[in-house]
This record gives C-alpha cells, sequence and structure tokens, in this order.
C-alpha cells in the first residue's frame, strides 16, 4: 500500500478547495481505515468549497471534505461489534455521535449533543483512503450496486422524513426537487403514498422527479391542491415553497419541514396553526440505525432505485469540474471515483 495518496482538501478558509498528494491516515483506536470505491457530493460541500459563514462556523482547515462515501474495509483497529472483516463494502453516517449524552441515551443518536461530522468536524472521504469510526459505519450488503451505497445519505434524509409523516394512502405534496426531494418522491411512493405531486422551479429536476415516481411534476402548484393535501414534505428551505406547502395542507394535515431557510421567514401562524390544526414537525439527519435499515431494504428490494438519479461521474482528481455540474443546478447526485 502507496504511504501517500490524492485528496480533496479544504486547506484555508477561502473559495476553493486543493486537490493534492497527503500521507494515508492511520485508523486511531476504534477505527477502520477504508479504501475509498466512490463518493458523493452534497450541497454541503457547495457550501463548504464557497466557504459561507456556514463554512466558517463549522470548519477548522485543513480537513479532507467528504461525507457520502462508500469503502472497503482495509483495517479494523479496536472493539468490532459488528464483526466486520477486510473486504466489506462499508458507508459512514454522517452524523458522529457521542454515546452518553441525554440525546444519545433516548435513542435520539442522530440528534446528540456533542455531535461531530465526518468530512466537515474532522476528515472526511474525498480521498484515496479514509478513516471511519467502526461505531458509525455501516456494513453494506452487497445485493445494493455501489453506486447506490455512496448516495444513502439524500435518500436517508427522505426516509426518515417520510417515515415520520406517514404516507400510507395519502395525497402527498414534495416542496423541492434536489437530492433529497427527488428521494423524497421515490421514498413515498415506495410506502404508500397514493399520489406524490411535486415542485420544483428547476425544469431539470422536475424530469429527474418524473423518473423517480412522481405522479404529476410543477413549476407552480396549481390553485386547485391548495387545501387538499393530506401530507406536505417541505424540502426547498426556500421562503414562498414554504408558505405554498402550508397553502396546500388540507385542514389537519402532516406538514415536515426539512429544507432549512438562509433566513428568517414570515409565515401566518394562525391560519395555519391553529386554524388548520396542523401537525408540523421538523426532521434532521437520518435516524441511527432505523432508517438505515429501511434505506437497505428499499435499495435491496429494487423498490427505489438510486442510480436513476446519479446523472454524472467524475475522476476524484477532476473534483473542480464535478464541483461546477453541482453548482450549475443542472444535475442528479454527482459521483467521484478515486
Ligand atoms: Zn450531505
Ligand atoms: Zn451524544
Amino acid at each position: 500500500m502507496s504511504k501517500s495518496m490524492l485528496a480533496v482538501v479544504k486547506d484555508s478558509p477561502n473559495e476553493g478547495v486543493s486537490i493534492k498528494e497527503i500521507p494515508v491516515p492511520t485508523p486511531k483506536k476504534g477505527e477502520l481505515l477504508v479504501k475509498v470505491k466512490l463518493a458523493s457530493i452534497c450541497g454541503t460541500d457547495i457550501n463548504i468549497y464557497n466557504w459561507n459563514s456556514w463554512a466558517e462556523s463549522h470548519i477548522k482547515p485543513p480537513i479532507v471534505i467528504g461525507h457520502e462515501v462508500v469503502g472497503e474495509v482495509i483495517k479494523i483497529n479496536g472493539d468490532n461489534p459488528q464483526n466486520l472483516k477486510p473486504g466489506d463494502l462499508v458507508s459512514s453516517e454522517t452524523h458522529i455521535f457521542c454515546g452518553h449524552c441525554y440525546q444519545c441515551k433516548i435513542g435520539n443518536k442522530h440528534i446528540c449533543e456533542n455531535v461531530e461530522l465526518f468530512g466537515i468536524g474532522r476528515n472526511g472521504g474525498f480521498a484515496e483512503y479514509a478513516t471511519i469510526p467502526i461505531r458509525t459505519s455501516w456494513k453494506n450488503d452487497k445485493a445494493i450496486p455501489i453506486e447506490a451505497m455512496s448516495s444513502q445519505e439524500p435518500l436517508g434524509n427522505a426516509v426518515h422524513v417520510v417515515t415520520t409523516a406517514g404516507v400510507k394512502d395519502k395525497e402527498v405534496l414534495v416542496m423541492g426537487l434536489g437530492p433529497t426531494g427527488l428521494c423524497a418522491v421515490a421514498a413515498a411512493k415506495a410506502l404508500g403514498a397514493k399520489k406524490v405531486i411535486a415542485v420544483n422551479r428547476g425544469a431539470y429536476r422536475r424530469n429527474l422527479g418524473k423518473i423517480m415516481g412522481a405522479d404529476e411534476v410543477y413549476d407552480k402548484l396549481p390553485q386547485k391542491y391548495f387545501d387538499k393535501m393530506d401530507v406536505v414534505l417541505e424540502m426547498s428551505g426556500n421562503e414562498t415553497a414554504i408558505q405554498i406547502g402550508f397553502e396546500a395542507a388540507r385542514i389537519s394535515a402532516t406538514v415536515i419541514i426539512f429544507g432549512i431557510p438562509k433566513d428568517d421567514i414570515t409565515l401566518n401562524f394562525g391560519k395555519y396553526f391553529i386554524d388548520k390544526e396542523l401537525t408540523v414537525k421538523g426532521v434532521f439527519g437520518r435516524r441511527i440505525w432505523d432508517t438505515w435499515i429501511t434505506v437497505s431494504d428499499l435499495l435491496k428490494s429494487g423498490k427505489v432505485d438510486l442510480t436513476k438519479i446519479i446523472t454524472h461521474r467524475f475522476a476524484m482528481k477532476d473534483f473542480e469540474k464535478a464541483m461546477e455540474v453541482m453548482k450549475s443546478g443542472e444535475c442528479g447526485k454527482v459521483l467521484l471515483v478515486p
């Protein structure tokens, strides 16, 4: 095994990244060393690349970025309750939980009070090799296409959203078709929604919404759906879209909020929360590990085919080209091959 590797490094508090040779990491006690097979770029990576205020408050350069990965186990250092073996294909849960805070104790590891983020608060996986804590590694079933293994994070978010809402036999509105919105369409259909309607401004992702199984897609929600939807999944973070989602919710509907608005937003509190007696719930990340189990079942059974939203693939060394495509919004998931 060589001693150095290619990696995408955020090495200064400015826009951009460096693609360079760095030493192959050594796994600490409780960590795995994996050979990264595939990685995919997340919207968060655009924030990191652009170095916005979110990135500034979460990242201390230098750091190897990238958190959506699948890697082959090379070395295991420490207790191995999952009985992982070299050659297994593992993905990493992005939320590295502490295991002892109040939320971890009551079964909410995904909202751990001391969470550390893979590829954000510590070195991640846009590299030839990566170290992953054993406790946040997920052993993939080899029946699942490897392309899907690296993109389980958005599907996990979507499954958490959809299962929190409860969609069986319901008419579901998805506001926003970023990768997680696209996965929400697929998950809602797979989990028994009667009808899924999706709204997105860009035509490219409206088309992907259709491919993922939406019954109808719109640039702008038709008036006939106002006050009609049983379930609204807010995946956009856009103020106008959020307001339209609340307009579309029928009396006593369920609204799940996932997209994060950049700034404060205005909502008619009385009209939506009280007059309509809505159930409104925020969702963050994926439940560890129940969401992952559902994701794995959906992928294994073929009820969700994530490969349909993988639109681009680049060599890791061409990260800049991949980032261009990500920024254009004319893409689904973009994969990196080390
Ligand atoms: Zn992500
Ligand atoms: Zn914790």
